[in-house]
């Protein structure tokens, strides 16, 4: 008598969208904010400060990213006094974040364009905060969220972009194209959460090398695409 043959393994499916932020939700109230939401709760949602933040925060670690903000903020907190400031007063006060000399540079032209163009208010739109100086989409997307409680953008970092690919939501290869991928699978009243959800997860779990899949409650049904290693689990 002839045995059916054994079944090939399948890969796993990807994650469920919304289930999964539910859990998620769940896991990260206890662990640290990540830098902006951090700035955001200490300086009341003060929009000029989240935007300048977030611009700080680019390439850098969030100690870093927490420690410039405050020592900057400390000297200049709105775009008038930012913008009186020297670029060289700018980078000594900033450092030693990545790329302090351009973010200085950056940081002041932003600071005079609020005043000129925008009566010392941040825009509201991605159009007007994209066309500020090292503005991308990630940081037009962040402002907006946090500063402005939008829940019409989804913001796309590394942590999101790796995760969104790890957990079988996207098959991408840019953030650019994770964040227009994101907007098709993941439900609307989640858009605004998927950017603190993933980044904390990220930078406590999920990480980007070694990521702690021993650890993590996602374990049981995680695709894990493009993991090729895990990290140890003490
Ligand atoms: S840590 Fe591992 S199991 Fe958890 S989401 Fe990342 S890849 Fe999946």
């Amino acid at each position: 008598m002839s045995h059916p043959a054994v079944p090939a393994p399948t890969l796993r499916a990807p994650l469920p969208v919304a289930p999964t932020l539910v859990r998620l939700g769940r896991a990260i109230a206890t662990l640290e904010l990540p830098a902006i939401e951090k700035i955001a709760e200490e300086m009341m949602g003060d929009a000029f400060q989240v935007l300048i933040s977030t611009m700080l925060s680019a390439q850098t670690r969030d100690a870093v990213t927490l420690g410039a903000s405050l020592r900057l903020f400390a000297v200049a907190p709105d775009p008038a006094r930012l913008a009186r400031l020297s670029a060289e007063r700018i980078e000594t006060l900033i450092y030693p974040v990545s790329f302090y000399r351009n973010k200085a540079v950056y940081l002041k032209d932003t600071a005079r364009l609020l005043l000129e163009r925008h009566d010392g208010q941040v825009p509201t739109t991605m159009e007007a905060l994209t066309a500020l100086p090292g503005v991308g989409r990630k940081t037009a997307n962040l402002t907006l969220i946090v500063a402005c409680r939008s829940t019409a953008n989804i913001c796309v970092d590394t942590h999101v972009h790796r995760i969104a690919n790890r957990v079988g939501w996207v098959r991408t290869r840019t953030p650019e194209q994770t964040e227009r991928a994101l907007y098709a699978v993941v439900p609307r009243r989640w858009w605004a959460g998927v950017n603190l959800h993933l980044v904390t997860w990220g930078q406590h779990v999920c990480k980007p090398v070694f990521p702690q899949c021993g650890r993590c409650l996602l374990n049981d049904r995680c695709p894990r695409i493009n993991v090729i290693r895990e990290g140890r689990v003490a």
